[in-house]
């Protein structure tokens, strides 16, 4: 397959789209970024790579990090995770406070912003700094020692935190939430203000295309069973309110961020990660899900 052929005939594509998203601003510190980057990175299992654009270029991983640190924990924890968090689609905003007070403090899924506290307080319990250990997960899983937070976008989210801090207090009211609220956010913040490029995502997340082994290093992150599962996660809630649109338009397990990258693996041959901050209504990169979306067409390799 000629991915890069492929990979410059939808960067052209999407010129037009890059000026028709909205990057998001409720964090200051990322409405300061062009809405017209766009980057696409290929990961495959060989270890074939393939890049177009901005691929080389680091951005806010934000929402993305809630697969790594999902996948931290569950490797750590197992099945234990799910009497905390649930498996379900929320069919509500990723933000949401609603579903939390009839559903009493249980989240939804891992992948809205309930759900991921969870999983940073289940990984706060385990190990003395959770941002320190999600930062080293991501760093040793795309063999990539100098990836870092970014302090000046944690401080941002930080000061701007008020409903992750009104979600996390209603959690801790129902006792879903075990350690100190603040101790959460900030782990949370800072996990969220992770920054890599579409290259370096792409190959992170090529574990979870390779049944939880990574393929460069043969060294196994989650058994077949848990990558299984975790795949089928990221397409049933992995893009936020819109999982449904995507799977139905794009038809591959993914993850996206309103930093404006998404990862996407097809199963047994590769990860694709792309970046282009401007964002559709639903949060999720326009011009990142049309290329997608494109990916999927030109190269007929959907898990559909
Ligand atoms: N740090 C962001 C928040 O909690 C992540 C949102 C996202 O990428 O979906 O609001």
């Amino acid at each position: 397959m000629d991915y890069q052929t492929i990979l410059a005939t939808i960067c052209a594509e999407v010129q037009p789209l890059l000026s028709q998203g909205k990057v998001a601003t409720y964090i200051p510190q990322l409405a300061k970024v062009s809405p017209r980057h766009f980057g696409m990175a290929v990961y495959c299992l060989d270890g074939q790579t393939f890049s177009v654009g901005d691929a080389d270029q680091k951005f806010s991983l934000q929402s993305v990090t809630k697969l790594f640190a999902l996948a931290l924990a569950f490797s750590r924890e197992g099945d234990t995770i799910w009497s905390r968090v649930g498996r379900e689609p929320s069919g509500s905003p990723f933000n949401s406070l609603v579903q939390l007070e009839y559903e009493r403090g249980k989240p939804r899924n891992p992948f809205i912003n309930a759900g991921a506290l969870v999983i940073t307080d289940i990984l706060s319990s385990r190990f003395v700094q959770s941002d320190i250990a999600i930062l080293q997960f991501v760093r040793m899983i795309a063999d990539q020692p100098n990836i870092d937070f970014d302090a000046t976008v944690a401080q941002s989210e930080r000061e701007t935190a008020h409903r992750n801090y009104a979600i996390a207090h209603l959690m801790k009211d129902f006792g879903n939430l075990h350690n100190p609220v603040k101790t959460v956010i900030d782990s949370y913040c800072r996990q969220c203000s992770i920054t890599m490029s579409c290259a370096e995502l792409a190959k992170a997340g090529s574990f979870l295309a390779q049944h939880g082994t990574v393929p460069w290093s043969g060294a196994q992150i989650l058994g077949a069973s848990s990558s299984k599962r975790l795949n089928a996660l990221m397409l049933t809630c992995g893009t936020y309110d819109a999982a449904g649109d995507f799977a139905y338009r794009v038809g591959l397990p993914a993850k996206s961020g309103v930093g404006g990258g998404i990862l996407a693996l097809v199963p047994g041959e590769l990860a694709v990660a792309v970046w282009s901050p401007g964002l559709d209504a639903t949060g999720n990169s326009l011009a990142g899900t049309y290329a997608l979306e494109r990916f999927t067409t030109l190269t007929a390799r959907s898990i559909f």
